[in-house]
């Protein structure tokens, strides 16, 4: 459903990605660790376009990414980012609603329908009525999911969205993500949430001065990482 080909992306004379490949498949978790600056959000940026890619190729769903199907590639991708990116001066509802009226052509009666649907499945349908100051940092990240699942997305790409929570609220955004994973959805995730890896990942990519260095399911990777690079960077987030 997705697939990366020698992907390159500098910022002026910094060389960021170089020659990333990656397939994903439908339904597969990914989780993408590695130490700062190693390239990971850029990674993910560039899969929805949000950064342009200077050098290969990146597909979803056989469109390949470019500046004419930029938009139909974005619209079957939502995405999590570390700081929620709520809309302040509106409710957790109203965030939800606006996507699918001006992108989608719902009408105000079907996105409030499909907000609170959201809303209940990520479990805050109680504070629908709310803004965003006025929820937790856990709370306000699981109304960001289901602002991205209100787009009715194909993919769900997540960076780091538990790094700026406090540890008590880490937990429920996992649970939430981890339902998600069991639902189907395709999932590309930065995160160094280990316990969230093991259980959920499909493959775990490590990243490393802007390559992949290492791609496996969890349990290899974390038990018997084949790099020392990768060994010592388990020994500082563990
Ligand atoms: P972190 O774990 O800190 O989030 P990361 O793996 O997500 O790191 P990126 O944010 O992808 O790393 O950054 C990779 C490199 O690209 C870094 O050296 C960073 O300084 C550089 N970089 C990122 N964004 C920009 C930008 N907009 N302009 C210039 N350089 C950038
Ligand atoms: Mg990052």
């Amino acid at each position: 459903i997705i697939v990366l080909e020698e992907v390159n992306k500098s910022y002026g004379p910094v060389h960021v990605l170089k020659g990333v490949s990656l397939s994903v498949g439908r339904g597969e978790k990914v989780v993408i660790c590695g130490p700062s600056g190693s390239g990971k959000s850029t990674l993910i940026r560039c899969i929805n376009g949000l950064e342009e890619h200077q050098g290969g190729r990146i597909s979803v769903e056989g469109v390949q990414l470019g500046p004419k199907t930029l938009s139909a590639v974005r619209r079957e991708i939502g995405m999590v980012f570390q700081s929620f990116n709520l809309f302040p001066h509106l409710t957790i509802k109203e965030n939800c609603m606006l996507a699918p009226m001006e992108a989608r052509g719902l009408s105000k009666a079907e996105a409030e329908e499909r907000s609170l649907d959201y809303l209940k499945r990520v479990h805050i349908a109680e504070h629908a009525h709310k803004y965003p100051a006025q929820l937790s940092g856990g709370q306000q990240q699981r109304a960001a999911i289901a602002r991205a699942l209100c787009m009715q997305p194909r993919i769900m790409l997540f960076d780091e969205p538990t790094s700026a929570l406090d540890p008590e609220m880490i937990s429920e955004v996992l649970d939430t993500m981890m339902e998600l994973a069991e639902s189907g959805m395709t999932m590309v995730c930065v995160t160094h949430e280990m316990r969230f890896a093991q259980k959920v990942a499909d493959r775990v990519v490590f990243m490393d001065q802007g390559a992949i260095a290492e791609v496996g399911p969890p349990d290899r990777l974390f038990n018997s990482p084949s790099s020392d690079r990768l060994a010592l960077f388990l020994r500082r987030i563990l």
